[in-house]
């Protein structure tokens, strides 16, 4: 059977359809431009294929309460036109089965089925780039609640050394504020990737991931972190995070060889974990 998959982003959708092994058969992508012409375009794809289900992994905040009359919609976006946008509706016509989550929720679900956290019944994917998301993956299912969890916009300790105030625009200093790619901009007055000699940059950023990946072990007891996104590209910064998160944790909980790492799906986390969440519909 072939299932359909879109990683919704602001900047582009990614459509693909991939097999019953996993494996990506065919994949487009379109650029996120006005609402009607982007979502014609991707139910016109689909179209050309026959799919048993199709399975939406968006940016967020989306609402995913299936008795809501905006169930499906994107809730909050600066992108224009996008705001209280259904991803579902339009997608009826295919006849499928349709599921939509968070996009990091897709990714730490294609990570759990076929990638570095396979296996496991309890794990963790975050995202550092734009934005910080955070996908969970808890007692063999995705995590769901009042909303899903938002747990990019945790607050931190501020870095004694930090004097940047953060950049979120609802809560200040919280992690995204403070560890996002364009709060490094932001602190700096430089891109992220022109910093990559100056230490206490990368001190400073791995203490605010650090102490994110050590609240959410001490909440969620994941058995892996999957640690992804544009500004993870910094070289020795995952060896940093692990140290400070030892660091925080004391011993209290003992973690395992090879906890935080990066994901093996490489570009397709994204589309297969969009699959896989229309899949497991039938
Ligand atoms: P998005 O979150 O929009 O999907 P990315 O995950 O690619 O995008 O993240 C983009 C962010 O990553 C930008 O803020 C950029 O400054 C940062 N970035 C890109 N390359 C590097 C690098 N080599 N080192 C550190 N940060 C980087
Ligand atoms: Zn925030």
């Amino acid at each position: 059977m072939l299932y359909g998959g879109i990683e919704a982003g602001g900047t582009k959708m990614v459509c693909a359809v991939m097999d019953d092994e996993g494996k990506i058969i065919d994949r487009v992508s379109f650029p996120t431009l006005g609402k009607d012409e982007t979502l014609k375009n991707m139910v016109d794809y689909f179209k050309g294929f026959e799919i048993a289900s199709l399975g939406i992994a968006s940016f967020g905040p989306i609402d995913l309460n299936k008795s809501s009359d905006k169930y499906g919609c994107i809730l909050r976006t600066p992108k224009e036109g996008w705001e209280n946008v259904s991803f579902v509706e339009p997608f009826k016509e295919l006849g499928v089965p349709i599921g939509i989550d968070t996009d990091v929720n897709g990714a730490i679900l294609g990570e759990v089925v076929y990638g570095s956290a396979k296996g496991c019944e309890s794990a963790i994917y975050i995202t550092i780039g734009t934005g910080i998301g955070v996908g969970l993956y808890i007692n063999g299912g995705l995590a769901h609640g009042l909303m899903h969890p938002e747990a990019g916009h945790i607050l931190m300790t501020k870095h004694p050394e930090d004097k940047y105030d953060g950049c979120c625009k609802f809560h200040k200093n919280c992690f995204e504020g403070l560890a996002c790619g364009p709060s490094i901009q932001k602190r700096w007055g430089k891109p992220a990737v022109e910093l990559y000699n100056e230490s206490i940059v990368w001190e400073i950023e791995s203490y605010y991931i650090a102490q994110a990946v050590a609240d959410y072990c001490l909440c969620y007891s994941p058995e892996k972190v999957v640690l992804w996104g544009g500004v993870m590209h910094q070289d020795g910064l995952y060896d940093m995070i692990r140290e400070k998160v030892a660091d925080i944790l004391n011993g209290y909980i003992p973690l395992p060889k090879d906890y935080i790492i990066p994901p093996s799906l490489g570009e397709d986390t994204g589309v297969i974990g969009a699959a896989l969440i229309g899949k497991a519909l039938i």
